[in-house]
């Protein structure tokens, strides 16, 4: 399917807060301290609220923070000003606009954007523009990165109702590098390889791993359509599924449009009735359930509308459900309509009765919802607009992803009004030296790195898998050293020894000794058992386990005095030679050196 995407990737960089000084770390145990709040939309530069704040303003909820004391301080708690910016983080989002190819800013100023659905304990965001122009490369296209932002996460979720939102304040201020991609004329397939390979790329750099450390935003435009985010994909693997849903939805309300748009004209004159009185026989739970909680069961008749509600926009999403899942956004109440009786223990007799009531006729169709009864006239507000801008275009609104790879009506686009300037923060002048450092990350990419360093898919994955690659890169240049020699001490040794020992071994034992192998001092087989020893202690230096292990590798005036007896002992083929020698001194020879010195020995070779 021949579709327009954009994407919008936050990375959860591996630092400290961006802001202040605690850990990036998510803290699974129970409140330290709990701190209440309610938000109020604020004016924007322009001079208007923001359409999303003032969408949150209306929820009218009471927001309550968990602060646990090792993940989150006053900065959280928004009781303190920001500190300094993380230069670590900035130096991350800096290479990876480099590798983006994109053009950087020499001076970051953080803007806030304002965000009231409590996961901000100030209302706003922070974030701050660093590069822009940029390109990514997955196969032999070329997709375009408009944009690229470091800003601070959200705070995590706990869950909400009607009254009250939770949050943790754990997550707030983990920094986040969020990279915005042009628009991509694509298909689902493509899509979702575009979306593998970022991933595969962000691992290249010092991010977070694991579930909710990258999170995709998806938004979408079919011809005749509207921009629509789709937010919260959980799996990546469905992105192609979610992709045509959303596509297919759009497509049929535009048909829908198209077909009997005009009749947005007959919600001018919308009946609507109290339906507690008649239906307090009915078998229905939930009516009933209404009706003894004092609540009010909302009837409104549609003129001409059969079948508008149950017109079927994609697999699992009829018009009726777009409706509803607005109406739960502000109110937590759905719709039941009329196309979809009888159902839920409605029976069409109840169905009769109600469009007696609505005074409504064969083609006419109703809704019933159950909300408080001071919610009455906004609750019907709010439905007949819905229904308009569904009858009039693809509305434009951001989208959350469900697990049947559907979408609903998360909240509005926000626009313009929504962002001004962080007074509480000097605009950072990006010092040269970390502009140059970042820089050696131009066009650094997995395809770069294995044409360039001749590294092979495996030993790359196995690097990026335990978070080595950096260092690996970095011993590679000091040390000279190969790949395959750094993989093996740094990832396999450390891996074996933790795995056999159940201890821990920090990597500078592993550093250490790729430093005595690059000398030329042990080889890389007398590794495992160093490492070994020293995670039981027994050693307090590389250094001190060589000698008193006595694991110094041979030189060949040496390696040939312990070669000549094992052939004079009879012994003619090379790999018995070589058994008999790894017998003798262990690990402690270089193989193609000892195979030389059996070649010369043996008169193969004339030299030497
Ligand atoms: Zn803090």
């Amino acid at each position: 399917m021949k579709l327009k995407c954009g994407f919008e990737w936050h990375v959860q960089l591996d630092t400290n807060k961006l802001f202040c000084s605690c850990p990036s770390l998510l803290i699974d145990k129970d409140k330290d301290i709990e701190i209440k709040r309610r938000f109020k939309a604020s004016l924007g530069e322009s001079g208007k609220a923001d359409i999303t704040a003032s969408f949150e303003e209306g929820k009218a909820r009471d927001v309550i923070y968990e602060a646990p004391v090792e993940a989150s301080c006053l900065v959280e708690a928004d009781e303190e000003p920001p500190h300094e910016i993380n230069k670590e983080a900035l130096k991350i989002a800096l290479e990876m606009s480099n590798a983006l190819n994109c053009k950087i800013f020499d001076e970051i100023i953080f803007m806030r954007k304002v965000i009231i659905d409590g996961s901000n304990t100030s209302g706003f965001q922070r974030t701050a523009l660093i590069a822009i122009d940029g390109s990514f490369k997955v196969k032999d296209k070329n997709i375009g990165i408009a944009t690229i932002n470091l800003e601070e996460d959200s705070a995590r979720r706990l869950g909400s109702n009607l009254n009250v939102a939770k949050f943790k304040l754990d997550r707030l201020g983990i920094p986040l590098v969020e990279i915005a991609t042009e628009l991509i004329e694509t298909d689902e397939e493509e899509l979702k390889e575009i979306a593998e390979e970022f991933g595969r790329f962000t691992r290249l750099f010092k991010v977070k791993r694991g579930i909710g450390t990258i999170r995709q935003d998806v938004n979408l435009s079919i011809e005749g359509g509207s921009r629509v985010e789709l937010k919260g994909f959980q799996d990546i693997r469905h992105m192609d599924r979610v992709i045509v849903n959303e596509a297919e939805r759009q497509k049929s309300l535009l048909k829908l449009i198209n077909d009997r748009g005009y009749l947005s004209q007959n919600l001018n004159s919308i009946n609507n009735k109290g339906l507690n009185q008649i239906l307090s026989s009915t078998k229905s739970e939930l009516i009933i359930r209404g009706i003894k909680s004092d609540k009010l069961v909302l009837g409104i008749g549609f003129k001409n509308f059969k079948g508008i509600f149950g017109y079927k926009l994609c697999e699992g999403k009829r018009f009726g459900s777009e409706v509803s899942d607005y109406l739960k956004a502000l109110f937590g109440a759905g719709i039941i309509h009329s196309d979809e009786l009888p159902a839920y223990g409605i029976s069409l007799d109840d169905v009769r009765k109600v469009k007696e009531e609505l005074n409504l006729g064969e083609d006419d169709a109703f809704l019933i919802t159950i909300i408080k009864k001071e919610e009455k006239e906004r609750a019907i507000d709010s439905i007949l607009n819905r229904i308009r801008s569904l009858l009039a275009s693809v509305p434009t609104e951001v989208r959350a992803v469900n697990e049947d790879n559907t979408s609903s009506f998360l909240r509005p686009i926000g626009g313009k009004d929504r962002m001004y300037i962080e007074t509480d923060l000097p605009i950072v002048e990006v010092e040269k030296d970390l502009l140059k450092e970042a820089e050696k990350f131009k066009g650094f990419s997995t395809e770069s790195l294995k044409s360039k360093y001749g590294l092979n898919d495996d030993t790359l994955n196995l690097l990026i898998k335990a978070k080595k690659l950096d260092l690996a890169l970095k011993l590679n240049l000091e040390l000279k050293l190969d790949f395959n020699t750094i993989k093996k001490v740094l990832v396999e040794d450390l891996t074996y020894v933790r795995h056999k020992l159940s201890l821990d071994l920090d990597e500078n034992a592993a550093i250490d000794i790729l430093k005595q192998i690059a000398d030329g001092t042990i080889t890389k087989e007398a590794s495992a058992p160093i490492l070994e020893r020293m995670a039981l202690n027994e050693f307090k230096s590389v250094d001190e386990a060589i000698k008193k292990l006595n694991l110094r590798k041979l030189d060949k005036d040496e390696l040939k005095k312990e070669i000549l007896p094992i052939i004079k002992s009879g012994k003619l083929n090379e790999n018995d030679i070589i058994i008999s020698l790894k017998q003798k001194v262990g690990p402690r020879f270089d193989y193609n050196e000892a195979i030389s010195v059996i070649q010369t020995l043996n008169g193969k070779k004339g030299n030497n």
